[in-house]
């Protein structure tokens, strides 16, 4: 009886222990801080947007892979968005079906400061992307404030684009984060002005009736080679909610436009295809 028992117990403490650890754990808080209520989130016990390196360490910096010009050729299935051309600037919006502020530049697709958000006129749920930017090459200000954009997949979950070379933030919102809940593994960042890679597998969340998310959105991506999220839960939002804080799970649709950020800076984008694939 013993010796039948043992394995038993065994087997269900391995699995307990799995199941924590593979579940992170969120916390909040919230502190009065000069007369203000400020709201905090933490993940596995480090707070969002922690800029402390002893807390957050940042990614290590790597050599961006060579591009690779074949996996940058979209596949016969897939739908090309952007290829550098006015006729593909038709697929792009600022919303409302109105045509997009952004502008045409050497082929490339460059976002307006105060134009808004380039979104796509198709909706799509999970997803196989490829997309190219350039932060400027002329880089002005630091932090946030340097080539910051962003490309959100079903216009909600934000895959930081940032000019992270030589350029530091809080890692949580470093080129290449899921924004304020996963920093990138590494830092494969290129110089400013130069043509760097995303290639996203997006698989979109699930939500019950009553708005719950029954199942979490996940993210694999690779950046100029590297793999720098490696099929990531999101754990909730991205959306930024104050200094130390970022949205929820809020339920939406079963698909979304990809949009890509205005956030001041003059980025560039090029050579973006998408395939559906299954959830
Ligand atoms: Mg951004």
């Amino acid at each position: 009886m013993q010796n039948r028992l043992f394995p038993c117990l065994l087997a269900s403490a391995i699995s307990i222990t799995w199941t924590f650890a593979a579940e992170p754990v969120i916390t909040k808080e919230v502190r009065e801080e000069s007369g203000k209520k400020v709201d905090y989130l933490f993940i596995d016990g480090t707070k969002v947007h922690e800029t402390d390196p002893e807390k957050q360490p940042f990614p290590p910096i790597v050599e961006p892979k060579p591009y690779d010009e074949a996996a940058a050729k979209a596949p016969a299935d897939a739908m090309v968005l952007f290829d550098g051309s006015d006729a593909s600037l038709k697929n792009w919006t600022s919303g409302g079906g109105k045509p997009t502020k952004w502008t045409l530049v050497d082929g490339a697709l460059e976002s307006v400061k105060g134009g808004g958000y380039a979104e796509s006129v198709d909706s799509f749920g999970s997803c196989k992307l490829h997309i190219e930017f350039a932060t400027p090459a002329k880089p002005k200000g630091n932090g946030q404030g340097r080539g910051n954009s962003g490309v959100f997949l079903m216009g909600e979950y934000e895959v930081q684009v940032l000019d992270s070379y030589g350029n530091t933030t809080y890692p949580d919102g470093q080129c290449g984060a899921l924004y304020g809940r996963s920093k990138p593994i590494v830092n494969a960042s290129r110089k400013p002005g130069e043509w760097q890679t995303y290639d996203i597998t997006f698989h979109r969340p699930l939500f019950d009736e009553s708005g719950k998310v029954t199942r979490k959105a996940k993210f694999h991506i690779v950046h100029n080679g590297w793999v720098i999220q490696d099929n990531v839960e999101l754990t909730g939002g991205t959306g930024w909610n104050g200094p130390h804080s970022v949205s929820e799970y809020k339920k939406h649709g079963d698909t979304g436009p990809l949009k890509m950020q205005d956030h001041g800076n003059p980025v560039r984008f090029r050579n973006i295809w998408i395939q559906k694939i299954e959830d």
